[in-house]
């Protein structure tokens, strides 16, 4: 367990003891507000928050992505930001719980509100924004859409602070940061799960963040291209690590082996669409079937496999 959870329990169960009911609630109402993340250290300095398999709503504050941070001897490294500035000001609480060291730079590994709309807690600590070359013009596309449509189903109140943040430091191909006698390879890729996709790689402890590239539990999303993603997994595989932060699902995780489940997803919903295309299957119909054989092996799959196959249904009709 971290330090900011045995803190966190400690000063509750201060406050219970002398003072009974009205204050514990209180006390579980201060932990919300200036509360930090419960973070685990996967490695020497290499720290992650695993969140939870879910939609983003009020109630989870959009906690439903991993996010992590790296200590290096001068600075500190973020890899994206969460679902909310409530859930960034945590994150901070958390780093701030473990180091004094200056937040040098905020990774976000693809556009996705559940990863950057914690961007803006990050202002304060003069942290230079890294992501994908493609990232600004994709935010630029979806932001507004985004700040509208997550109003909706986080309320008003949690999206009050949220702004989308663009980043200033962009990566093509690749590109390393030092956080003093600790780099970090950054990798941007072509088409995957977004057209935004980035990964960082601690060389120190070969600890791989694969942002939204690696799902676990919770089904893949489509967002980008399924062959592109599929035609990069080899690529991924072959990245040297010792463990693996997916995007979503259980922290750490193995590596490579933490994308085979999600090969095998892919695969199965690439041949069903390509089956239904070749017999004169309709697209309305083709999405109801497709894949209907890994329900059993994923989270939040009602939520998300029509949209899948949908997407994948629009780009492999065309081959
Ligand atoms: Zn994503």
């Amino acid at each position: 367990m971290s330090q900011p959870t045995r803190r966190s329990v400690l000063k509750t169960g201060a406050l219970f003891a002398c003072c009974g009911m009205a204050h514990m609630r209180l006390a579980r109402a201060q932990m919300v507000e200036g509360g930090a993340l419960s973070v685990t250290e996967i490695a020497d300095g290499v720290f992650a928050f695993a969140g939870i398999p879910a939609m983003m709503l009020a109630r989870n504050q959009g906690r439903i992505c991993n996010l992590g941070f790296i200590v290096g001897s001068d600075a500190v490294a973020v890899i994206d930001s969460g679902g909310s500035v409530a859930e960034g000001k945590e994150l901070i609480a958390a780093i701030r719980a473990m180091t004094d060291k200056p937040i040098r730079y905020l990774i976000n590994t693809h556009m996705h509100p559940d990863h950057i709309f914690g961007n803006a807690a990050f202002a304060a600590t003069g942290a230079t924004v890294v992501g994908h070359h493609n990232l600004p013009r994709a935010l630029e596309a979806r932001g507004e859409f985004y700040l509208k449509s997550y109003r909706d189903s986080m309320g008003s109140a949690l999206m009050a602070d949220v702004r989308i943040v663009p980043p200033t430091q962009l990566v093509t191909g690749e590109q390393e940061l030092d956080l003093g006698g600790r780099k970090l390879k950054l990798i941007a890729w072509k088409p995957a799960h977004t057209d935004n996709d980035l990964t960082v790689l601690d060389e120190q402890s070969e600890t791989f963040f694969t942002g939204d590239l690696c799902f676990l539990g919770h089904l893949p999303t489509m967002d980008g291209s399924l062959r592109g993603w599929i035609a990069q997994l080899d690529t991924l595989k072959a990245i040297k690590a010792k463990r693996a932060v997916p995007g979503h699902g259980p922290v750490p995780a193995q590596w490579p082996q933490g994308l085979e489940p999600e090969e095998r997803y892919f695969d199965v919903l690439a041949r069903d669409i390509r089956k239904a295309i070749a017999d004169g299957v309709p697209i309305a119909k083709a999405v109801k079937t497709a894949a209907q054989s890994e329900q059993g092996n994923w989270q939040l799959f009602t939520e998300y496999n029509e949209r899948n196959a949908t997407a994948a249904f629009a780009e492999l009709e065309w081959e």
